[in-house]
């Protein structure tokens, strides 16, 4: 099935208002097995919207128009729509009942230009508003449907969701090359884009109903699985095995899935294993805390971090002996193990992590160039474990990576330790 959408408003073409309505369409219409065909955006010019009616219905089955249909001067879609058909504005007489009961009630005189909104093209199925007052009408135009929404955004949900949506896929199903479709994305962190492809293309050929597609989002490489299959049990079953591949592939590099965070799959762990933690952060100024916190619960596990930027906050807030940092230098292995477990004896916490690195821009040596970031974690009875890391990227990169590591430093102890497993 060919849908399109079609967007009007000033707005929306001179930079004021970002068309939000398409996209929430989109996302629905594809979980339907339905991928949009085009998406035009029309100003406020009455040639060019009818225009635009024509052209999208002559290429489609349905199209989706959003916008104008509200009491303004420059709300004239309706009569747009009723040039394109052919048709005359009639006027329709629930709509207008309704919107004389709605003005009543509000203690008003139904306005002219309110009244407006209830001329529809003749001939044309019109269904209530559940949220505002601009109906939603269906025109027929040739062998293409085009429904009528309007712009806001909240009235466009409702109605995309209660009414449009059903209508879809109603005719959806009585069409014979219907297909199903099942998705899941999975999110890994540590692999580099290029690796995490590397190791996953070879697995399509083994799943010719499954798309496999990537997405960064830093710290995070994401593979979306997309199988479509004649029905919804073959797509489900496709997307299974796929999946079980892509995770046996990847292993611990895959942290969770679908609307998973980080931070949260982290304090669930954390939680579980009734462990306890504190973190002592230079290079990252609180970035690893700030992550953490932003999980509700979150001092169930988190006990304290210490910003430590400075040598004298190494040594005052994390027990840094000033000898070390001045024969290793505060970015060196020595004083990253000596950041985790003084942060950890000092709040008597199960963990300790610890960063220390060179953000950059400046600050590189070349021993230790910009990039070069040591984390260390803790263990309360066990061995401290330390890596050093060469990342690369702009500060904020360098310091969002480096957070991610520490973190996994911590995420792979508490998925290894057998004592800590729940
Ligand atoms: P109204 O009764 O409010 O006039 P309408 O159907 O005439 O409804 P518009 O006038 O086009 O709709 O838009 C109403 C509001 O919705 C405006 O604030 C506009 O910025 C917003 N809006 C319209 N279209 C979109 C869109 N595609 N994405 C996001 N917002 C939109
Ligand atoms: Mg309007």
């Amino acid at each position: 099935m060919r849908v399109e959408l079609l967007c009007t408003g000033d707005e929306l073409v001179t930079g004021l208002t970002p068309d939000t309505n398409s996209p929430y369409l989109e996302a629905r219409l594809f979980e339907l097995g339905i991928k949009v065909g085009r998406v035009v955006l029309v100003g406020d010019v009455r040639e060019d919207i009818t225009r635009g009616l024509e052209e999208a219905a002559s290429r489609s089955d349905v199209v989706i128009v959003s916008g104008g249909l509200g009491p303004t001067a420059d709300d004239f879609t309706a009569e747009c729509a009723a040039a394109a058909a052919r048709v005359p504005l009639v006027e329709d007489a629930g709509t207008l009942r309704f919107l004389r009961e709605r003005a009543q009630k509000r203690g008003r005189e139904l306005t002219p230009n309110v009244a407006r909104m209830a001329l529809v093209p003749e001939g044309s199925e019109v269904v209530p508003n559940p949220v505002g007052s601009a109906p939603l009408f269906i025109v027929r135009l040739g062998a293409c449907r085009l429904f009528f929404l309007p712009g806001v955004p909240r009235e466009y949900r409702a109605l995309v969701d209660g009414e449009v949506l059903p209508r879809v896929r109603a005719e959806l199903e009585r069409r014979p090359e219907r297909t199903w479709r099942a998705f899941r994305l999975l999110r890994t962190v540590g692999l580099p884009e290029s690796v995490l492809d590397a190791r996953v293309a070879p697995l399509a050929v083994a799943h010719p109903r499954v798309v496999f597609g990537f997405r960064t989002h830093a710290p995070e490489n994401q593979l979306k699985l997309m199988a479509e299959a004649p029905s919804q049990a073959e797509a489900d079953a496709a997307l299974a095995s796929a999946e079980a591949a892509a995770r046996a592939e990847l292993g611990l590099s895959v942290y969770g899935a679908d609307q998973d965070t980080y931070p949260a799959v982290l304090a669930r762990r954390l939680t579980e294993a009734r462990a306890t933690l504190a973190i002592a952060e230079s290079c990252t100024g609180g970035l690893i805390a700030s992550q953490l916190a932003s999980v509700p619960g979150a001092s169930a596990f988190l006990v304290g971090s210490a910003v430590v930027y400075t040598e004298r906050m190494k040594t005052h807030w994390a027990g840094v002996p000033p000898e070390l940092l001045e024969r290793h230098g505060a970015v060196s292995r020595p004083v990253a193990v000596a950041l985790a477990e003084g942060i950890r004896a000092s709040c008597g916490t199960t963990y300790g992590l610890s960063v220390t690195g060179v953000a950059g821009p400046s600050g590189g040596t070349p021993e230790h160039p910009v990039g070069t970031v040591y984390c260390a974690l803790a263990v309360e009875g066990g061995p401290t474990r330390c890596e050093r890391f060469s990342l690369s990227g702009d500060r904020e990169l360098v310091r969002l990576f480096a957070a991610s590591h520490a973190l996994e430093l911590l995420r792979e102890h508490l998925l290894t330790s057998p004592a800590s497993s729940p």
